[in-house]
C-alpha cells in the first residue's frame, strides 16, 4: 500500500474575505462547513495509516470561520498528528489565539500580499494589515505563555501571565532583544510563517515581507505565483520564463549552465537575469532548476485532501471545478474525488483500484506537455490528453511545474 505522509482538510469553503486573486471567483457551487461525524471519520480513519503525521488545514476557504475549528485541531493534536494551518488572520481574536494554542496548533501560516495597507488592501479588500499583524503577535504571545508554563518558568510579571497584554505590551515583549529574553524563557514551540502571492504590482514589496516577519516571528515566508482565475488577473502573472516553465531537459545544442554562488548586485543582475531567463537547462550552486518539473508536491510525498463536504481527492488544486487563464487561454479543471467521508473509510478510498493507477500515473508524469505545447481542443479541460491518460490528466498543472506553491 502506498504511505499516506500529510493531509490537506478545508474545514469550510466560506471565508470572511473576498480577494481578487482567490479561486472561489471561478466556482459555481454552494459553500459549506465540514460536519463533525466526516471530520470524525477522517480522523478515526487515520488508524489505518499509522505513518501519517500532518494534517493541514488549507483548503479553500478560512478555517477560523468553522464554528469548531479549535476542537478539530485539539482531536487532531490528541490522536499524536503535528497540525498546521493557513489563514487570513483577521478573525484571530486573543480568546480564538489562545483557544488555538491550547488546543495543539503546531504551524501557523499567515496570508500577506503586501507590505502597505494600500498593497495588501488592494488584494485582500477589507483586510487591514495592521489588525493580521497584532493577531499574529497575540498568537505568538500565547504560544509563549503555555510554552513558559509548560517548562515551569515564571519568567513573566504575573500581571502579564494572568491577563492579555494590551497592545504597547505586547510589541514590548515582542520587540526586546533576543539576548535578553534568551536565558529566562524557551523559544515558542509555534511555528509561524508567511504566504506571499507574488504579482506584477506587489513583488516590488516583498522585499519589506522581512519587517513583518520579524515583528510577528515568522520563521519562514513561502512565495507563490498567482493563478489568474479571472481574465483580469492575467496581466499579473510573473513566470512566463524558461527555466521555470520549461519541461524538458533542453536540447543538445543547448548546455547546462552551472552557475555559482554570487553577490546580486548591479554587476551581476542584468547577465544573470538575463541566463536565468533564456535558459532552461540551469543548475544553481548544483541545484538543477529543472528538477521541480513535473513533480507534484501532494501525490509524490504521500499526501491527500479532504473537501468539506467530506470528498476525498488527490490535492487540493482538484478538491473543486473551477476555470483559470493559462497561456492567454481559458481552461477548466474538474474536480477529482475517489471517495466520501464518512460514507467510505479513508483506507478503503485510498486503496481503490482507481486511486493508486492515478498516484502511479502522477509518480511517473507521462501526461502530455500541454504547459509547453501550442494548445488543442483537449486542452481547455483536464479530461484527457493527447498521450491517451484518461482524466484527470495533470500535463498543465503548475503545481507540479513549481510556479504555484504552498506551505
Ligand atoms: S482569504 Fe483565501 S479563501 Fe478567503 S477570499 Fe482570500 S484567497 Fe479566498
Ligand atoms: S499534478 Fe497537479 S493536478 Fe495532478 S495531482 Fe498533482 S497537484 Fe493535483
Ligand atoms: S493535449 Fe493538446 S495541448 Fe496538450 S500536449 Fe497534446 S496537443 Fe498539446
Amino acid at each position: 500500500m502506498d504511505k499516506l505522509n500529510k493531509i490537506y482538510v478545508e474545514p469550510t469553503s466560506r471565508c470572511n474575505l473576498s480577494c481578487v486573486t482567490c479561486i472561489r471567483h471561478s466556482w459555481d457551487e454552494p459553500f459549506g462547513d465540514m460536519e463533525w461525524p466526516v471530520y470524525e471519520a477522517l480522523i478515526n480513519g487515520l488508524e489505518a495509516f499509522p505513518e501519517a503525521k500532518t494534517i493541514a488545514f488549507a483548503g479553500f476557504g478560512e478555517p477560523l470561520v468553522h464554528p469548531r475549528f479549535p476542537e478539530m485541531i485539539r482531536l487532531a493534536h490528541e490522536r499524536g498528528l503535528r497540525t498546521e494551518m493557513t489563514s487570513n488572520a483577521m478573525l484571530l481574536t486573543s480568546a480564538l489565539a489562545e483557544k488555538l494554542i491550547d488546543a495543539g496548533l503546531d504551524q501557523f501560516t499567515v496570508s500577506i500580499d503586501g507590505t502597505s495597507e494600500e498593497a495588501h488592501g488592494a488584494v485582500r479588500p477589507g483586510a487591514s494589515l495592521e489588525r493580521i499583524t497584532e493577531n499574529v503577535q497575540k498568537l505568538y504571545w500565547w504560544s509563549k505563555k503555555k510554552r513558559t508554563e509548560q517548562l515551569g518558568i515564571a519568567s513573566e510579571p504575573e500581571s502579564v501571565c494572568c491577563a492579555v497584554p494590551s497592545l504597547s505590551e505586547f510589541e514590548h515583549m515582542l520587540l526586546a532583544p533576543m539576548a535578553h529574553r534568551a536565558d529566562i524563557e524557551p523559544s515558542a514551540p509555534l511555528k509561524i510563517g508567511i504566504e506571499f502571492v507574488a504579482m506584477k504590482s506587489n513583488i516590488h514589496e516583498l522585499p519589506a515581507i522581512q519587517e513583518i516577519a520579524a515583528k510577528i516571528r515568522a520563521s519562514y515566508i513561502i512565495v507563490s505565483n498567482v493563478l489568474p482565475y479571472t481574465a483580469e488577473m492575467q496581466g499579473e502573472i510573473l513566470y512566463n520564463m524558461g527555466p521555470t516553465s520549461y519541461e524538458g531537459e533542453g536540447a543538445t545544442f543547448n548546455p547546462l549552465w552551472i552557475l555559482p554562488k554570487m553577490d546580486w548586485n548591479r554587476d551581476t543582475l542584468k547577465p544573470l537575469t538575463k541566463i536565468m531567463s533564456q535558459q532552461p537547462n540551469l543548475s544553481y550552486l548544483d541545484i538543477n532548476l529543472n528538477q521541480r518539473n513535473n513533480y507534484c508536491p501532494f501525490v509524490q510525498p504521500g499526501s491527500l485532501a479532504v473537501a468539506w463536504h467530506g470528498g476525498v481527492s488527490p490535492c487540493p488544486p482538484l478538491l473543486h471545478s473551477y476555470t483559470c487563464y493559462l497561456r492567454g487561454w481559458k481552461k477548466s479543471f474538474r474536480r477529482c474525488e475517489y471517495g466520501r467521508l464518512p460514507e467510505e473509510s479513508l483506507r478503503a478510498i485510498w486503496e481503490k483500484p482507481e486511486y493508486p493507477a492515478f498516484r502511479e500515473r502522477v509518480r511517473k508524469f507521462e501526461f502530455s506537455p500541454c504547459t509547453d505545447c501550442g494548445g488543442c481542443d483537449d486542452a481547455e479541460k483536464n479530461e484527457l490528453d493527447c498521450y491517451g491518460n484518461p482524466f484527470p490528466v495533470c500535463g498543465d498543472c503548475l503545481w507540479a511545474r513549481g510556479v504555484l506553491r504552498c506551505a
